[in-house]
């Protein structure tokens, strides 16, 4: 007996000496018992060591064949679950293990996984305004782990702000929007590249930087962007999630005249004539609600950008936070749409 615990135990002082991984260490501990066992059936029969220890190699034969019995059915467990379960859970290559952690909830979702949290990281996207809406749908896309996001702002951070634009603070007052913004989502999220733009969008730039990015986040407040921004994006072919609110309302939808979904202006063709929509400024504005919609601006993204569940394109949601209710509204593309009508479509 005493022939095979020391050999055993002076295997593991070896291993645990060099620091040798557990499974190393197991697997010379095996090692040996099999050599030991092997030696037993070796020696001649009525040999007074195999005679006295022939109980005990029986029972590590035995033993051996149980536990051999175990790990082959744990493999071939192992092979169905992963044929029946799509192995969209691995861990995404090349994430450090720091990042790893950090999208830890993301990567066990069954619709993101790694692939998707890769397909995050590789994804750029710019998000129009960094106020209301802007400021949750940049926060969660920033702690989401897109790898690219630009902000196109000129407003500076005011006190009448700071109600609802949540990733501003009281410090940030005078200081541009985009670059408050882009402080504080770097403080969130080291791992991810924002693009600041202190500046309006306008159609000067607007081709040139849309097509720089694969996905726009319309958080703007004013008509005439918001036009633009869609104009762009539909000849682009570039997925726009654009939201608005009203006082007490909001409303988003995933604009994609490319994948045959309407845009922006096959739902509302012309803008209300001036003096006919009141601004946040004039009529007021729940604080949380630009946290609700932009949050959901921010989830209907990740979802573009993933291919998880079906986003609102083709669908407008209306969320009515004075009542507490929830409305989807189905929107056709239009043939004769000024802005998408003659544009092609991919297959949808
Ligand atoms: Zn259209």
């Amino acid at each position: 007996m005493i022939l095979l615990i020391l050999p055993l135990i002076v295997v593991w002082g070896i291993g645990a000496a060099t620091g040798a991984p557990m499974r190393q260490r197991y697997v010379m501990m095996a090692v040996v018992t099999a050599i030991w066992a092997a030696m037993q059936f070796a020696l001649p029969a009525g040999n007074p060591m195999r005679v006295d220890t022939e109980y005990l190699a029986q029972s590590f034969v035995g033993g051996g064949v149980i536990v051999a019995g175990i790990w082959g059915y744990r493999r071939l467990f192992g092979r169905i679950k992963a044929r029946v379960t799509p192995d969209v859970q691995a861990p995404p290559r090349g994430f450090s293990g720091a990042e790893l952690d950090r999208y830890a909830r993301h990567v066990i979702l069954r619709e993101i996984g790694g692939v998707g949290q890769k397909a995050l990281r590789e994804a750029k996207v710019l998000v129009v305004g960094a106020g209301g809406l802007g400021s949750p749908a940049l926060q969660y896309l920033a702690a989401a782990g897109v790898g690219t996001i630009g902000v196109i702002d000129d407003d500076t951070v005011e006190a009448t702000n700071l109600q609802r634009q949540v990733i501003h603070t009281d410090a940030m007052i005078d200081v541009p929007k985009v670059h408050s913004a882009a402080q504080a989502m770097v403080a969130q999220n080291p791992y991810v590249t924002v693009r600041p733009y202190h500046r309006r969008l306008t159609a000067d730039i607007a081709s040139e930087l849309i097509a720089d990015y694969d996905l726009v986040v319309d958080g703007c407040d004013d008509f005439e962007t918001r036009y633009l921004v869609n104009s762009v994006c539909a000849q682009a072919g570039v997925p726009l999630v654009a939201a608005a609110l009203t006082q007490w309302e909001g409303q988003i939808s995933v604009y994609d005249p490319a994948r045959n979904a309407p845009c922006y202006a096959c739902v509302f063709p012309e803008a209300p004539a001036a003096g006919l929509s009141a601004t946040c400024a004039e009529a007021g504005v729940l604080g949380p609600l630009p946290g609700v919609v932009g949050a959901m601006m921010a989830t209907e993204a990740v979802k573009v950008i993933t291919g998880a569940g079906d986003p609102l394109r083709g669908r407008m949601m209306i969320y009515d936070a004075l009542y507490a209710e929830v409305r989807v509204i189905s929107a056709k593309r239009r043939g004769d749409c000024a802005v998408c009508g003659g544009l092609n479509t991919e297959a949808a």
